[in-house]
């Protein structure tokens, strides 16, 4: 018994399966859509994640301009926290949505 790389998930497999057991993908067959399917829901993973990362940003924003004066001591701390997480967390996930783009062209 030989093992071979999933063409779709690139998971050490049996040669004998005929079906990953990792991601369903038939390992002699057409899997174009499903490698395609993956593809998608990866894409959709990282806009989601970029979404949270920017609510995370808004939030410290809101909560340090929250009453119009400028924010002090606790809230400070978690206005800056927020921002911080925000802004760091959206650019890793924008750079990993570049990253990801140039991979399956
Ligand atoms: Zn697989």
């Amino acid at each position: 018994m030989a093992l071979i790389n999933c063409p779709v998930c690139h998971k050490r497999i049996s040669s004998k399966a005929s079906v990953c057991p990792h991601c369903q993908a038939q390992t002699n067959g057409d899997n174009a859509s499903l490698a395609r399917i993956n593809e998608l829901k990866k894409s959709g993973r990282l806009m989601n994640h970029s979404f949270i990362a920017m609510t995370l940003f808004i939030t410290g924003v809101v909560i340090w301009f929250w009453g119009g004066e400028p924010a002090e001591g606790m809230r400070a701390n978690i206005a800056g926290v927020c921002f911080a997480f925000g802004f760091v967390g959206y650019l890793i996930t924008r750079l990993r949505i570049v990253l990801h783009k140039r991979k399956s062209l």
